[in-house]
Formats: C-alpha cells, sequence, structure tokens
C-alpha cells in the first residue's frame, strides 16, 4: 500500500432563513492524522517519526450568501490541481449538481464549485457537507506513448522484485506499480519530468505491514498530462527537491531508503490518475533501458539504464489544469 495524502478539506454546516440576514457557516478544523507507532503505547515517540502533516490549510472551502443564493469555492493553494469529492444534505435546498459530485480546481486560485438555492420561500433551509480531496486531475489522460527513464542513475541496475499485479502489494488501486531492489541511500532520479507537488522524508519508520504506511517518505510529481509519479520508500531526510520545483527527466530527487510498508530496502514507483476525493487509480508505463528497447519491467528481471540519458523537459507551470470538470 502506498498513498499519497487523502484530505479532508472540511465539514460544514448552514442554516439559512428567508427573513433574517443569519448564515450560520460553521467550518471545523480536522484533527491531524494521528501520531500513533505501530507496537508503542500511545503518541509518537519521537517527533521525528511522525507523518508529516498535510500543509496547513492548502485548501479551503468556503460558502458566500448571494441574495438567495449560497455559492461554495474552492481556494487550491497546493502545487497542482486536486481532485474534490462533496457529500451534502440539503433541506429546502437546491444545487446545480447532483450530490455527491467530484470537480476538479487548478492550483494557485479560488474557484467556485456550485451554488444552492432555496426551493420554498418562507421555509428554512440547511446544509451540511463533507469534502474529501486527492491531488491530481479527475480529467487527466495519460501520455501512453511516453518513454519513461529507469529512475536510478546512468549505468546502474536494479532488480525488479514486484512487477504490476504483483502478489505482495499491488493490487486494486497500484496495480501499475513497480518495486526496485535498492540499497539504502542510492539515488533516486525522476522518470519524467514535471513539478514537484509533495515531499516527504521525516520519516525514519518501516515494516513489512500495513500499520507502516503513514510512515512511507516520497516524492510526488506532476507530469504535464496530468498524471502524477510517486517515489516511495525514501531515505530519512534523503529528498533533495522542494515542492513546486520543476525537475527534468533523469534529476535526482532523493535517496532510497526503506521506510513506510516496506519488507525490505527498495524504490516503489507508481504514475496515476485521480478518480475522486478518496480513490487514483495507476496507469501503466514504459521504460527505456540500455538495450534501446522500450520496455515493461517484469519481476525477477534486472534493467541498466542508459549510460547517456536524454534529459528533456517540457515546459510546465503548476497552474495549467484543466478546471471545473465533474464526474457524476
Ligand atoms: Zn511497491
Amino acid at each position: 500500500m502506498h498513498r499519497e495524502n487523502e484530505q479532508a478539506a472540511g465539514v460544514g454546516l448552514g442554516i439559512m432563513s428567508q427573513i433574517p440576514k443569519t448564515l450560520l457557516f460553521l467550518l471545523l478544523a480536522l484533527a491531524p492524522p494521528g501520531c500513533a507507532v505501530p507496537g508503542a503505547p500511545s503518541g509518537c515517540p519521537r517527533a521525528s517519526t511522525c507523518p508529516a502533516p498535510p500543509p496547513a490549510n492548502a485548501v479551503k472551502v468556503f460558502a458566500k450568501r448571494e441574495g438567495e443564493a449560497t455559492r461554495f469555492y474552492v481556494e487550491n493553494q497546493e502545487f497542482c490541481e486536486i481532485t474534490m469529492t462533496f457529500e451534502m444534505t440539503l433541506a429546502n435546498l437546491k444545487g446545480e449538481r447532483q450530490f455527491p459530485c467530484t470537480m476538479t480546481f487548478p492550483a494557485g486560485q479560488v474557484s467556485e464549485a456550485f451554488a444552492l438555492s432555496p426551493i420554498k420561500a418562507g421555509v428554512k433551509s440547511e446544509y451540511s457537507y463533507t469534502s474529501y480531496y486527492k491531488l491530481g486531475s479527475n480529467c487527466a489522460r495519460h501520455d501512453d506513448s511516453y518513454a519513461y527513464q529507469l529512475p536510478y542513475s546512468p549505468g546502474n541496475e536494479h532488480k525488479v522484485t514486484q512487477g504490476f499485479d504483483g502478489s505482495f502489494s499491488h493490487r486494486g488501486a497500484n496495480r501499475y506499480a513497480l518495486d526496485w531492489e535498492m540499497a539504502e541511500g542510492t539515488w533516486v532520479r525522476a522518470a519524467r519530468g514535471g513539478i514537484v507537488v509533495r515531499v516527504k522524508d521525516q520519516s525514519s519508520l518501516g515494516g513489512p505491514t500495513k500499520q507502516f504506511d503513514p510512515y512511507d517518505n516520497y516524492v510526488l510529481i506532476r507530469h504535464d498530462d496530468g498524471t502524477l509519479g510517486h517515489y516511495c520508500h525514501l531515505q530519512k531526510g534523503g529528498c533533495v527537491v522542494k515542492p513546486g520545483q520543476g525537475v527534468a527527466a533523469g534529476q535526482v530527487i532523493a535517496r532510497s531508503g526503506n521506510t513506510g510498508f516496506s519488507s525490505g530496502p527498495h524504490l516503489h514507483f507508481c504514475v496515476f490518475k485521480t478518480k475522486n476525493g478518496r480513490e487514483r487509480q495507476s496507469v501503466p508505463v514504459k521504460f527505456k533501458t540500455d538495450t534501446g528497447n522500450l520496455v515493461i519491467p517484469t519481476a525477477g528481471h534486472s534493467y541498466r539504464a542508459p549510460e547517456i540519458q536524454s534529459a528533456s523537459v517540457r515546459s510546465i507551470s503548476a497552474g495549467t489544469a484543466a478546471q471545473g470538470s465533474l464526474v457524476r
């Protein structure tokens, strides 16, 4: 299991009356993820072993009353678009959307999500909602023709220990992930260029059960087709890139490790697109090797990165996301 953060953006309540100008809108800050360490009685033994909290208030949902209507807005200060799902309970209110609804919001701006308006005049109206988001766009279409670089240094060779549909953990949303055997501290390089959108390397814990999943160190890179590359189990303090930074294919991004849900030192790599506020879906990818062929790496085989990689990166902006598309 390898997950980037799924985050609850907020929960809210609203009571609207036709006559008074009162609007009760309550946003409840959610507690950060727990710090319980498997096997430990409670709490966090050392601050450095806690999972990194999500960026504070990177995404906000807020509502504004405009006449009879209540308009909902999403402010997204992440470094890439987000896909958010709203679950809504309404009394005497109707929306422009059917709920639950899933929408994608571009990076670095405030976007209107939808509006609610009363069904009957003179009757009290109420709403409550919960929203969740994941990084990435639900409109991303993977460029299947892209030739990925092996995510390690030119001339190096690593063995694949788990391929697509691997029985240990490459199931479901992670079915198209790959694991390469890799000594801790090995340089990891970007398999494809893009914008770094999330970096976590504070954790020093790892182990062979799902309980260790929150302790995964990782780098997440947004590609120009809207998909995201996920590099996992990195060494504590091993990341050399920052969120918002552009990276080229072949560029060093981190040192490998054995953190999170990991049965031994290795690099887990996966490209995925986002389905909704709770789910993502991995996509199959192909790699260039020193043979000159494009391959889908398979378990038990070793692959050498070409001595000379053709580093290239297209101009990419974190703010060029598709906007406001809807999946019901
Ligand atoms: Zn894996």
